[in-house]
């Protein structure tokens, strides 16, 4: 419905435009509808095709090829290149580069129509980031200076320069280009690479403009305690947020039903606040192309999370490379097929819509066109159980991109970064479907869906978000921390005690250690029960593990308090000789357990998940899953038993849900490319059904096939007999 009245506007808008500039209107889109979350266009499509031109495409590809390409593999989007460095049309604006192969004809234009004649939508793409000589000779003040005030060159090619994303090239020039776009084609949005600029601009315009707003110089240091430093991290966002703005009013003012639809966005180590991203977005991209170095293939999926925190149920789309993406930039290389199917797999369990790029509209290699297209055609097979409206996860994990900037600075990745992998990868292993939080929306609309919230060394937080966390605990919610978290308020500033101290049930003396050698944590029975508690199931043979190696030294409130982990402190680790404990245990908390009604709280003073991600010790994993179970202390809405590791997760649509079950194992899990599948035997599936729901007819869509179920309480069990590397259980409900 609101589709049709979106596109009457369009069309009669449209009509308005010069005759030369008319497009042949769009066939009635079959099976368009858009989801409610999502009104105008950006719900619609599900899955995107990108062909980036190169300068001397127009003329020398194949343009049938393409769209006959795109209607086989049912894309119903196109981002496609117009313009920026080099112009694919007969652009009119000074200093807009037309290609040199681009002669009277229009690149752009014939294939926006021919997508068009599909019924595709189309975003046209622009680049932001290097300018030619004329333009620098015509403005030099457009380009990006560095900080012995040399103007940068671009470092893959020297006949081009570094534009200033926060100046006049692109608040005056780049807006011109827009509007052309948008007056000449009026496509459905403009999504601009490489906007955000090329690390610090020390020019003419960005010095004044900092000055004008700080009162400061530009930094010159990455610490964010300089006050400088920390004044740019805010005004550098502002600066490219009110970019974001203007382009978006200035493309609206010609088609309303547009909008600016920057490459932005990501996790904890991201520039731009994703809350504010989150409220400008209609639909968003996520570009994480493909695995480089050391990476396990949830990384896709992680990605997918931290978008949809902030983006809620409005569309996201997973862009990805059918090539290499390691720092050579082979361009031109085509990835293993498996590697790019279980890449994709991983992101469209976590609800990210298939976009896939090629750059370079000739072809060389041609190996990646049959992977995409039977990747496209199993999900516009299956696309009704693609459109996502709730996910049933029930624990979630904080990322905190203050606590990256102001707490971990240079070092964010280690610091930040790391114990939030160790604890996703943990999550992954224990095959608990999880989402993402971001510590911005730490209000109940955000949170209160979930039961269990993991707070992985989130340093950062201010009072206020201190307090929604203590609310949400007083409202049931369960927490899982490590570290030190809540240690510093929301500019990295180092607290007496923690934020959080009353829920830890520990305060912080004074004491951080780290790195510890050789350190552990000895296993204490519960003096009441004799027995280990559940945090401690499955460590019935051991004595001691593994600490952190770096913690923070706690006083527990409520002295004499039960500890089922005790520290052992670091011991000589040579000479062999000196190797034994003196003393053999100390009575210092390995771990604090609260519970407070129905909430539970479950405190690591150590770094536990970060370890975790460097050493992946086996009882780091049983650890933090032994944690989470015991915080959430209710029924899972999925289990699946059986040997492997899978990326699983639980979705409803609107008269069905999903299992997602991501086949990760493999001898390439924790490095790229795949050389072939490992299928998976015999998974025991358990779901959760929602409450006042019936199963109607379950369904295997990747294997195909109605497997076997049968009721057990409020859940069906199912056997899964194979897993290649994605299966999706399809429930219908009545
Ligand atoms: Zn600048």
């Amino acid at each position: 419905m609101e589709w049709d009245s979106t596109r009457r506007t369009f069309l009669k808008q449209a009509a308005g435009v010069a005759a030369t500039q008319l497009f042949p209107a769009a066939p009635l889109l079959i099976g368009a509808e858009t989801s409610r979350s999502n009104p105008g266009w950006y719900g619609r499509p599900m899955r995107w095709a990108q062909l980036a031109f190169v300068e001397d495409d127009p003329g020398n590809y194949d343009l049938g090829f393409w769209l006959d390409y795109f209607q086989k593999i049912h894309a119903d989007a196109a981002c496609l290149s117009a313009g920026g460095s080099v112009a694919f049309y007969p652009t009119e604006i000074p200093l807009h580069y037309r290609s040199r192969w681009l002669g009277n004809m229009d690149a752009f234009g014939d294939i926006l129509n021919g997508c068009r004649k599909l019924g595709m939508n189309v975003v046209a793409r622009t680049d932001a980031h290097a300018a030619r000589q004329d333009v620098y000779d015509a403005h030099p003040d457009w380009i990006a200076v560095d900080e012995k005030g040399n103007k940068k060159r671009h470092p893959s090619d020297p006949d081009f320069w570094i534009t200033c994303a926060l100046g006049p090239y692109n608040f005056d020039f780049m807006t011109r280009v827009h509007q052309e776009i948008m007056t000449k084609y009026s496509p459905d949005g403009i999504f601009t690479n490489r906007w955000a600029g090329s690390g610090m601009c020390y020019c003419e315009h960005c010095q004044q403009n900092f000055l004008a707003f700080a009162g400061l110089s530009l930094p010159r240091t990455l610490n964010p305690q300089d006050p400088s430093r920390r004044q740019y991290v805010v005004w550098h966002q502002q600066r490219l947020f009110e970019l974001w703005r203007l382009w978006n009013e200035k493309i609206q003012a010609i088609n309303p039903n547009a909008s600016y639809l920057a490459n932005a966005g990501g996790g904890a180590l991201s520039e731009l606040d994703m809350k504010t991203i989150g409220e400008l977005a209609p639909t968003l991209f996520a570009d994480r192309q493909a695995r480089s170095g050391l990476m396990p293939p949830w990384a896709n999926g992680k990605n997918g999370k931290e978008y949809r925190a902030t983006l809620g149920t409005k569309a996201i789309a997973g862009i990805f490379s059918v090539g290499l993406e390691e720092k050579y930039r082979w361009k031109d290389s085509v990835q293993s097929g498996d590697e790019i199917r279980l890449w994709v797999a991983d992101g469209m369990a976590q609800d990210l819509r298939p976009w896939f790029v090629k750059f370079n509209a000739k072809p060389i290699d041609r190996r990646w066109l049959p992977v995409v297209e039977e990747i496209y055609q199993w999900h516009y097979a299956n696309q009704g159980y693609l459109r996502n409206e709730k996910s049933f996860a029930r624990v979630a994990m904080v990322y905190s991109q203050q606590t990256a900037s102001f707490y971990g600075g240079e070092d964010a990745r280690a610091k930040v970064e790391d114990p939030a992998l160790g604890f996703y990868q943990a999550l992954v292993e224990a095959r608990i479907p999880f989402e993402m939080v971001h510590d911005h929306l730490l209000d109940p609309e955000h949170i209160d869906r979930f039961k269990t919230l993991i707070l992985p060394n989130i340093a950062a937080l201010s009072t206020q978000q201190c307090d929604q966390i203590r609310a949400y605990v007083a409202q049931g919610g369960s927490i899982v921390a490590t570290y030190e978290t809540s240690l510093y308020d929301q500019w990295g500033v180092r607290r007496n005690d923690f934020g959080l101290a009353s829920l830890f049930g520990a305060s912080f003396t004074g004491k951080e250690e780290g790195p510890l050698l050789n350190s552990y944590l000895t296993l204490e029975k519960d003096p009441a029960s004799g027995q280990f508690p559940p945090l401690l199931a499955g460590f019935d043979d051991a004595t001691r593990i593994i600490n952190g190696t770096h913690c923070v030294t706690v006083t527990p409130l409520g002295a004499g308090a039960y500890s089922p982990l005790l520290l052992v402190p670091p011991y000589p680790d040579l000479p062999m000789e000196e190797v034994f404990t003196q003393p053999a245990k100390t009575r210092e908390p390995g771990v604090l357990l609260r519970e407070i009604g129905r909430s539970r709280v479950v405190y690591f003073p150590a770094d536990i998940d970060r370890t975790f991600w460097e050493v992946l010790d086996v009882d780091h994993a049983k650890l933090l899953r032994n944690a989470v179970l015991w915080a959430t202390n209710e029924p899972a809405p999925v289990t699946v038993e059986g040997k492997g590791v899978l990326d699983t997760s639980v979705w409803g649509q609107k008269n069905s849900m999903t299992v997602h079950l991501v086949n990760l194992t493999n001898p390439m899990m924790m490095k790229g490319p795949l050389r072939e599948v490992i299928p998976l035997p015999n998974q025991e599936v358990s779901i959760l059904i929602p409450e006042g729901r019936r199963v109607s007819a379950v369904r295997l869509l990747v294997a195909g096939g109605s497997p076997h179920y049968r009721k057990d309480g409020a859940s069906i069990r199912l056997t899964v007999p194979s897993i290649g590397v994605h299966e999706v259980i399809a429930l219908d409900l009545s």
